[in-house]
């Protein structure tokens, strides 16, 4: 049906201009150059003379380049590309501009910076002719333009005007994401040989015609000859429209399917009991649950209940208390006779939920030396990793297979297929990193009978990324936090600024262990010379610059040459530290033994250490409650919603808590954004929608949506929130009346592409 769209590219536009293609853009199909759109468009009449720019305005110019030059930064590593352009050879481009004729005014000369510009190296060569588009800045009296967008132009008459001057003036540009090697306008031309040798208006259209009516779109056919060649701003700007509701529509109507399926799936009901563990658990209990937790505990004990399996998203500041919630639902169902896994993100984070669990069960977790003591219900807690010894893993799988462990916790490696359980009933995925649908899908696949479901996010995420990334799950929130939690106050200590806070630092970390309390120190490395301890899916060092330069334009300048803080050279130094002398400290890292690791954070907990400098291993689970300050070094090698969870671990019990987020990049650099959004507010859900503006959205979506890479195009989760919320309606209404989209088979092709882009392409070339 849509063979057309899966058709090999040579077939349409040629093999060399298809290989070519495939090479620079990873793309093979007619579909998938067809959906390749403008990033955005450039208008002639927009264009601006060099002697003519406003200071602090966007401009648009076209000029040549009269040379080139590229040195390195002084302070730090990398390099600042110096290009030179003036208007100075009588181009129709700037004559164009509103039409005047510009060819009496005296030319100008401008120079434009690229930090790290490799590519503008060697596309902005002494003679090209460009395009450039950015925001005019001033440095030293000069003005100047900073990583502007770009677009080399061709040399053909089309661009150098000659027609009709009016009609070219308004005709908009589109700028494509493009390559070093494969320039925008190049990448038009195999755009306008693949429209010209298709025929648009017999595409199938995903689209049913109620809602294209309702919502007044163009047709399909059009929509796409319009993104790719508008003749005016509102061609482009109405195919947009119409093909962002299609990709809408897609992906929400996916998630509704799978949503449907899984409703339909039969689950074993897990019926509350009066007498059992929760009741027990409850009883105990040193607080009461907030109203939130109790309501959330209500909606958890009458969907675990049922034979139809819960599938449940629940959201929640850190610190509101999600653990005491997951948990009071694994105790349900091992009253019911089931099992539960508690899948953690990593090793360390496994371990340590591990123990907090048996801490928090107290006498009611049944393994080991309690085991026989009690004469009340009791669960045999498991931990289950990879890296266990031999022996001790054996025993964990024998205890998941044969029943006799209740909870189970470990990596998500605790799902692969020699571990097996007796009757799993629950699975809750601790979603700090967020898990994708694939393997949401794997981990159902263990369990005899579909379980039940409850995924947890670390830090609450604005409704369309829920409804996105969780579009197949419900949402529970908590959203308030236990009382009696005494706040945080963050600080962004900027060490280039006020070198001599460095050691103002330490000093206040000593008023704090002499009024008794506790510090952390968070290190973004373990050693001097590793790469660091992240946890899968967050950001690595230096992938979290939140820049979005240009075209493609994704290197900018990545910090300084200065070491960064490791676990080992900040314990050696603190060592020495006058203001610290004599207090103990120790270092944690996943790096460590896991007797030497639990050690340590025994030793914390119990007070006998007071200074505790670790990775992002205390990231989750650590709950200590006399900790007090939070020092977290080259804070700007970490994401905000890392920053955010981190410093939930202070502030805890009755104490203020102080986070101090350190950084040695100057002022004003990008990346120091993110620490004074964290320090501005501890609101999760602002800060998550901050987060979301700073990093590319791919960063975002990417390993969550399926295929890996990021399959949306023109659909941004912050901005179109009307768009997904419209879509997610009719998706819902569609699937409703035919769940298996028999009626809509043109929408249901979009959603199996969707779901497995690269597998089309492949089988049309084998
Ligand atoms: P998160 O939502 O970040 O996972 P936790 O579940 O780790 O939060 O809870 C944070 C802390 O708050 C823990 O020490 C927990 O025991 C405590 N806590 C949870 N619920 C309450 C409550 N209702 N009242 C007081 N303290 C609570
Ligand atoms: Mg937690």
């Amino acid at each position: 049906m849509t063979a057309e769209l899966d058709l090999a590219l040579e077939r349409r536009i040629g093999n060399r201009s298809a290989a070519v293609i495939e090479k620079q853009l990873g793309i093979s199909t007619v579909g998938g150059l067809l959906t390749y759109f403008p990033r955005r468009y450039l208008t002639r009449g927009e264009l601006t003379p060099i002697n003519e720019i406003p200071r602090d305005e966007e401009v648009t110019l076209i000029a040549r380049v009269l040379s080139s030059n590229t040195r390195k930064m002084v302070q730090r590593k990398g390099s600042i590309t110096d290009v030179v352009v003036s208007d100075d050879d009588g181009q129709a481009g700037l004559r164009l501009v509103g039409g005047t004729d510009y060819r009496g005014k005296v030319p100008g000369t401008l120079k434009i910076s690229f930090f790290n510009g490799f590519r503008a190296r060697n596309d902005l060569l002494p003679g090209r002719r460009a395009l450039f588009s950015g925001k005019v800045t001033s440095f030293k009296g000069a003005l100047g333009l900073t990583n502007p967008d770009y677009l080399v132009l061709d040399e053909d008459p089309f661009m150098a005007g000659g027609g009709d001057a009016e009609k070219l003036a308004a005709m908009p540009i589109p700028v494509y994401p493009a390559t070093a090697k494969l320039p925008s306008w190049k990448i038009q031309k195999a755009v306008e040989a693949l429209l010209d040798t298709m025929d648009l208006d017999a595409l199938p259209d995903p689209l049913p015609a109620d809602v294209t009516a309702r919502e007044g779109f163009m047709p399909l056919g059009d929509a796409y000859r319009l993104i790719h060649a508008p003749k005016s701003a509102d061609d482009w700007k109405r195919s947009r429209q119409r093909l962002r509701y299609h990709e809408a529509l897609v992906l929400q109507s996916a998630l509704a399917r799978r949503r449907a399926q899984i409703a339909a799936e039969e689950a074993t009901a897990r019926k509350p009991v009066p007498d059992g563990l929760v009741a027990a658990f409850d009883a105990n209990l040193p607080f009461t649950l907030t109203a939130g937790q109790a309501a959330v505990g209500e909606t958890f004990a009458a969907e675990l209940g049922r034979d139809s399996p819960m599938n449940r998203l629940l959201q929640g500041e850190v610190g509101s208390g999600k653990t005491v919630v997951a948990l009071r639902a694994m105790l349900q169902v091992v009253d019911a006779g089931g099992q539960a896994a508690l899948l953690a993100p990593t090793e360390v984070l496994a371990a340590q939920h591990y123990e907090s669990i048996r801490r928090t069960l107290g006498p009611l977790s049944g393994d080991g030396l309690l085991g026989g003591l009690g004469s009340g219900p009791a669960v045999q807690v498991t931990l289950l990793t990879g890296s266990m010894p031999t022996a001790a893993r054996k025993q964990a799988m024998l205890d998941a297979a044969s029943g006799t462990a209740g909870i189970v916790i470990g990596t998500h490696a605790l799902l692969s297929d020699n571990v097996s359980f007796y009757d799993l009933g629950l699975i809750v995925v601790d979603e700090q990193h967020r898990f994708g649908v694939e393997q949401r899908d794997a981990l159902r696949a263990k369990a005899r009978k579909p379980p039940h479901l409850l995924v947890m996010t670390a830090t609450p995420i604005p409704r369309t990324v829920a409804m996105t990334v969780f579009g197949d799950l419900e949402t529970s929130v908590l959203d308030e936090l236990p009382a009696g939690r005494a706040g945080i106050t963050t600080h962004v200590v900027g060490l280039a600024e006020n070198p001599g806070w460095a050691g103002r630092i330490w000093s206040r970390s000593r008023e704090e262990i002499d009024a008794g309390h506790q510090v952390y120190v968070v290190c973004p490395k373990i050693g001097t010379d590793d790469d660091g301890d992240f946890s899968p899916g967050e950001a690595a060092p230096g992938e979290a610059e939140p820049v979005n330069l240009g075209p493609g334009e994704a290197d900018l300048d990545t910090g300084p040459v200065r070491e960064l803080a490791s676990v080992t050279a900040v314990v050696e130094h603190l060592a020495q530290e006058p203001a610290l002398k004599g207090v103990p400290l120790a270092p944690l890292h996943g790096r460590q033994d896991p007797a030497v690791k639990s050690a340590a954070m025994a030793d914390f907990t119990a007070n006998r250490i007071k200074v505790l400098v670790s990775t992002t291993v205390i990231e989750v689970g650590v709950d200590v409650h006399n900790a007090t300050l939070m020092v977290i070094l080259d804070a700007d090698r970490f994401g905000i919603s890392q920053l955010h969870q981190l410093r939930g671990r202070v502030g805890r019990g009755g104490l203020p808590g102080t986070c101090l987020l350190v950084t040695a990049l100057e002022p004003g650099h990008p990346s120091r954004r993110r620490l004074d959004a964290v320090a501005a507010t501890t609101d999760g859900f602002e800060l998550s929608q901050e987060d979301l503006k700073l990093r590319r959205e791919g960063d975002i979506l990417g390993a969550s949506q399926s295929g890996g890479r990021s399959t949306l195009k023109l659909l941004r989760v912050l901005e179109h929130e009307d768009v997904i919320a419209r879509a997610r309606d009719d998706a819902h209404r569609i699937v409703a009346i035919d769940p298996d989209l028999t009626a809509h088979p043109a929408l249901a092709d979009a959603i199996d592409k969707y779901l497995n882009p690269e597998k089309e392409a492949f089988l049309e070339r084998g």
